[in-house]
């Protein structure tokens, strides 16, 4: 049976989508099993039912009319109970149901197993026999088996549920992705397929290579014109940082390697200009899949895209003016920066895309525009044009054929949703005061995801943190003094009334550099911020060099370091950038007082940096928490390890200890403290902070109106009642609770959820 498992795993693993998989799954299992019937039931929570899906052996002509509510029938009381039923009679069971019009009343044996993904039962595998009998032990655990693949392949693979016969208009379907960018948006959904892709380039040879050198030069002069368009068009939408995404296409069109390797396949390989672009383009793409940090294996999106688009020229198509709806969900397969760019701000309401995660550019773009996104939702795109859909991007789900109650209900989440857009508005020039005096300085982390800091320019004190890898990730090598100093400037100069405090260098863990790759077993405990630039001074003293130099005129620099864990680094890259200090002054032969040394500060993120802020009060200006490294750290949980995210607890009470640990020695050795971990930018996580006495929080643009609103709304002393509280609650649980409650007496729920 072994083998023949295997098999039934890798016929459903290679379905082209959920519904074919689950046909592939009740067909194969009968006859293996040689049982007179296999079914699916899957769960729809809202709907409290058990759909049946897919079946071999009942009468299934129009199934989701057949279903069976929680708790009813065997099939019930398995997902109820989440453990395997094996009887050799089911119509001698309490608990049996008839399930109408489905001609059960033939089979009597019976064993059913429930479908787990990550603790949620998402429905029950059920085999059935006409002859009285119990299920063997082998055929038990064959059945537990398969319900384990089918599992994952529910939960994790990108097989589509299709639009035919098995879902209609009026029975609701929830579809679970994940919560890309907030909001909720109701509108019919634009479908829009690449009109060119790789997979459909055929590949020929080319009659004339010079002719296709000089038609593809052709192109991609046309697309680099076309990308420097769709930027202005969404300038006027679009903050700064989050327009400049586009640089990055324009990047990939001046990328020499990726432009002359298409040109030699069309001199050299002679093939056609659409071949080589295929060739070259799927080459590329797959390297960056293959990258384990999910910032670089996003990138292979932007390669397609980039492809396509270029085919498409080549093909001299023209785009057809086909009018948009009034209001549309922009879906699609894998929704790219182009997709986006050709839909004006007020037709797009909401994103759903089956490709591509939360650190995508789309989902950076539709956080910088506000739209609310869900990605990676398992969907097929057939027939779905045009069907009204709702996308919730708090829980990052979708509804398809929403009923008139479900749509009342998010068009009232709708309206509060909007009622708090104009409320927090209202304070966003505002200082950040709570309502008994406390002043909170409110900064900005840009860099790495950071989009749309241009759109808020002077309504926050200044840059809490600026990851410096992004200009490192986008060249094809380490930048040189000169370009590093051109981009710092920019910034430096941009927010010249404020202190802007620049993080050096912090690749390894998730961060690789294509060009520095660095293969360890536990990466994230490896070779990674100060650790490498320490054991590399050479990179180290041109990235200080070049931030000193920056800041010559503007003199708000502040510089600060990753991942110290010991105070000996903070030491070591102290001579270092005193070294480079005076390099700099000599070179530009400046005198000391005009050149005056920039504040230094360490980042806390590793746990044993919070043992030894006494030492570190000695040798630096200032100390900034990174929660999102430490609460791993802390927690022993990877924050990119989707299998554990649900124990990446913020509110955990470890966190909550360290946390007030850091701000009381802070206090004692007068150290300045800040947080720029994205718990600064969380309504609660800001709540707990204020609570504990920190005032000054650095966070993403997109958070900032938000948690101004909450601290001009609230008093600092009933802050730190909850807190009192929540130092003696023993879970994350209760803390979470405790905040909640809170903030629901205070009429800010909708802060934390959509509605009220
Ligand atoms: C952090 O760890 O909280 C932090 C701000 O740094 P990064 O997210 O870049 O690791
Ligand atoms: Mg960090």
């Amino acid at each position: 049976m072994l083998s023949q498992l295997r098999q039934i795993v890798e016929q459903v693993g290679e379905a082209k989508n959920l519904t074919v998989a689950m046909d592939i799954l009740v067909q194969q299992t009968k006859r293996v099993m040689e049982v007179d019937c296999c079914s699916i039931y899957l769960t729809d929570d809202q709907a409290q039912k058990l759909n049946l899906m897919a079946s071999e052996g009942l009468s299934n002509q129009t199934p989701l009319s057949h279903y069976l509510k929680f708790g009813e029938g065997i099939v019930g009381l398995i997902h109820q109970k989440g453990e395997p039923l094996n009887l050799a009679n089911i119509t001698e069971h309490p608990h049996y149901k008839y399930l109408p019009g489905s001609q059960e009343d033939n089979f009597n044996s019976f064993l059913g197993t429930p479908i787990i993904h990550k603790r949620q039962v998402l429905g029950v595998l059920v085999a059935q026999q006409k002859s009285p009998r119990f299920f063997s032990e082998l055929e038990e655990s064959f059945l537990v088996t398969l319900a384990m693949h089918l599992a994952s392949v529910l939960g994790n693979s990108g097989l589509c549920l299709e639009i035919n016969d098995h879902l209609q208009p009026g029975s609701a379907m929830h579809l679970q992705g994940c919560p890309a960018s907030s909001g909720i948006a109701i509108a019919p959904a634009y479908v829009v397929r690449p009109i060119f892709t790789l997979d459909a380039v055929k590949i020929e040879k080319s009659s004339s290579p010079a002719k296709d050198i000089l038609l593809f030069e052709m192109m991609v002069t046309k697309c680099s014109d076309e990308f420097s368009n769709m930027a202005l068009t969404l300038k006027e939408q679009l903050s700064k940082e989050a327009f400049a995404m586009f640089d990055i296409y324009s990047h990939v069109l001046k990328d020499k390697t990726f432009l002359n390797t298409i040109r030699g396949q069309i001199n050299e390989a002679h093939l056609s200009a659409s071949s080589a672009i295929k060739v070259v383009a799927e080459s590329y793409i797959k390297q960056f899949e293959a990258m384990s940090d999910s910032y670089l294996s996003e990138r292979a999106s932007d390669i397609r895209d980039v492809a396509q688009r270029l085919l498409y020229h080549l093909a001299q198509q023209v785009d057809d003016n086909i009018e948009l709806p009034d209001k549309l969900i922009l879906v699609a397969n894998e929704v790219t920066l182009s997709m986006l760019a050709s839909i004006p701000k007020e037709n797009l309401q909401g994103i759903v895309s089956v490709r591509g995660g939360i650190s995508s550019h789309v989902a950076i773009l539709a956080r910088a525009l506000g739209v609310p996104a869900v990605m990676g939702v398992s969907l097929s795109l057939s027939n779905l044009n045009a069907q009204l859909l709702i996308v919730d991007g708090y829980a990052g789900s979708m509804v398809l054929f929403p009923d008139s109650s479900l749509l009342k209900h998010y068009q009232q989440l709708l309206n509060e949703e909007e009622d708090l857009k104009n409320l927090v508005a209202s304070d966003v020039h505002k200082e950040a005061v709570t309502q008994d005096g406390f002043k909170v300085d409110i900064l900005l982390n840009t860099g790495l995801n950071a989009n749309q800091h241009g759109a808020v320019a002077g309504q926050f004190d200044g840059i809490g943190l600026y990851r410096s890898e992004l200009p490192f990730m986008l060249t094809d090598a380490f930048p040189t003094e000169l370009e590093q100093i051109s981009t710092y400037q920019t910034l430096l100069e941009q927010y010249q009334q404020l202190p802007v405090t620049m993080r050096t260098l912090d690749v390894g863990g998730d961060k690789q550099l294509s060009y520095f790759p660095i293969v360890e077993d536990n990466p994230f405990l490896g070779w990674r911020g100060i650790r490498l630039t320490l054991d590399h001074p050479e990179i180290f003293l041109v990235q200080i060099r070049a931030m000193l130099k920056a800041n010559r005129h503007t003199q708000n620099l502040r510089i600060m370091l990753p991942m110290i864990s010991a105070i000996d680094e903070v030491m070591e890259a102290k001579i270092l950038i005193h070294q480079a200090w005076n390099e700099v002054k000599y070179e530009l032969m400046l005198a000391a007082d005009a050149f005056p040394m920039p504040h230094i500060g360490v980042m806390i993120e590793v746990p044993s940096s919070i043992f030894i802020i006494r030492e570190l009060a000695s040798q630096v200006d200032f100390i900034s928490i990174g929660s999102n490294d430490l609460i791993q750290y802390l927690l022993a949980v990877d924050r990119n390890n989707s299998r554990v995210s649900q124990l990446f607890d913020s509110y955990h009470p470890a966190v909550l200890q360290c946390l007030k640990l850091i701000i009381d020695n802070a206090l004692r050795y007068k150290l300045e403290v800040s947080i720029c971990g994205e718990l600064a930018g969380d309504p609660i996580g800001s709540l707990i902070l204020l609570g504990l006495g920190y005032n000054k929080l650095s966070m993403n643009a997109n958070n900032m109106d938000k948690i101004k609103y909450l601290i001009n709304a609230l008093p600092k002393k009933e802050l730190e009642n909850c807190i009192e509280l929540a130092l003696e609650a023993s879970s994350g649980k209760e803390i979470r609770a405790i905040f909640i409650n809170y903030m629901d007496r205070k009429g800010l729920g909708g802060f934390i959820r959509a509605g009220k």
